[in-house]
């Protein structure tokens, strides 16, 4: 019985002891449950934010993805149109074969007097002209083309009278308020014997003598051609469509005819074209290829702020872009494999 008091005290205490020590454990992992909350809210925000600047990295590479195809498309739209060009020169030149082997009269023997004069007039055998003058009534403008001073010798003809007189017929296009439309000019061109050097004179036209076609249609050509890329039969069906006079839509050899005879002026704009993309700030230069006479060269494609130009070029290294622009720092974009001059 005197044992029993003491033993129930001690357990007593051994229990409160127990206790405290429990509740001291509980504390310390309730606080321990609340910094690790922290940390992980801290971890999840952080989380998001990185999220969110992977989302934005998604849709510039997206971006990005679309504008190389879109570069992609426009290249291949290119390729396309040089294998159409490539077809139509093909076409065009078997069709020409064709017509020379197709002679009506081949093999035949064709009795032909010999000509009286050898300097005048087309080789025997030869198709006539085929487009004929105007009707008079049809010619819309007439100019005379009279001489004040003779051009050989510089002497005044004005006390002289021409000897004769030539019609020159041209088909032009004539740019009106709300359209173009084809137009006659009838040149009287007169002839003058100049009493100071003896010479018979008259109007010298330059590259402009014995043409057909004017300058306004020459120049609707080379546009449809050089600018917007035009084949030529594609140019004729515009024409036709234009100008409603089939005998008046110069043939495909004209058109050639002319690209031969106005090469010197083509230069001069090409070299014009060249000193513009050498002042601009920038240029951005591309290049595909083209057959050219059975080989395979480049065209090279430099669009600077104010001119395009395309350029056929023998070689693809980034040395030929750079013999053509003096003074031009030359360097490769690494994203599509183009060069950049700036
Ligand atoms: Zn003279």
């Amino acid at each position: 019985m005197g044992l029993w008091l003491p033993l129930s005290l001690l357990f007593v205490v051994i229990l409160m002891l127990g206790y405290h020590a429990l509740r001291q454990k509980g504390k310390k992992y309730r606080k321990a449950i609340k910094d690790h909350q922290a940390q992980l809210i801290a971890k999840d925000s952080k989380l998001q934010e990185i999220n969110s600047k992977l989302q934005e990295k998604d849709s510039e590479n997206l971006q990005l993805k679309e504008e190389l195809l879109k570069i992609k498309s426009g290249k291949e739209k290119l390729k396309d149109n040089l294998e159409k060009y490539r077809k139509e020169n093909k076409r065009l030149q078997e069709a020409t074969k064709k017509k020379k082997r197709q002679r009506s009269d081949a093999g035949r023997h064709r009795d032909v007097s010999a000509p009286s004069n050898k300097r005048t007039g087309k080789p025997i055998g030869a198709k006539g002209g085929g487009l004929k003058n105007p009707n008079p009534k049809e010619i819309d403008y007439t100019r005379h083309w009279r001489l004040d001073s003779c051009p050989k010798c510089n002497g005044s003809l004005k006390n002289s009278n021409p000897i004769d007189h030539h019609d020159h017929h041209i088909r032009d296009l004539e740019k009106l308020k709300r359209g173009i439309r084809l137009v006659y000019t009838k040149h009287v061109i007169y002839r003058y014997k100049c009493p100071h050097c003896k010479c018979l004179v008259s109007k010298y036209f330059g590259k402009l003598k014995n043409a057909r076609y004017g300058i306004g249609m020459i120049a609707f050509v080379l546009y449809e051609r050089l600018e917007r890329g035009g084949s030529w039969e594609g140019i004729r069906t515009t024409l036709n469509h234009v100008i409603h006079t089939k005998e008046c839509v110069p043939t495909v050899k004209a058109f050639i005819d002319w690209i031969r005879k106005y090469e010197t002026e083509m230069w001069e704009v090409y070299h014009a074209f060249l000193d513009a993309i050498g002042q601009s700030s920038f240029a951005h230069v591309d290049e595909t290829g083209i057959p050219m006479d059975g080989q395979n060269w480049w065209l090279w494609v430099i669009v600077a702020t104010e001119v395009v130009l395309y350029l056929p070029s023998e070689t693809r290294g980034s040395d030929a872009m750079k013999t053509s622009f003096t003074n031009i720092r030359a360097s490769c974009c690494p994203i599509f494999g183009a060069l950049i001059i700036s």
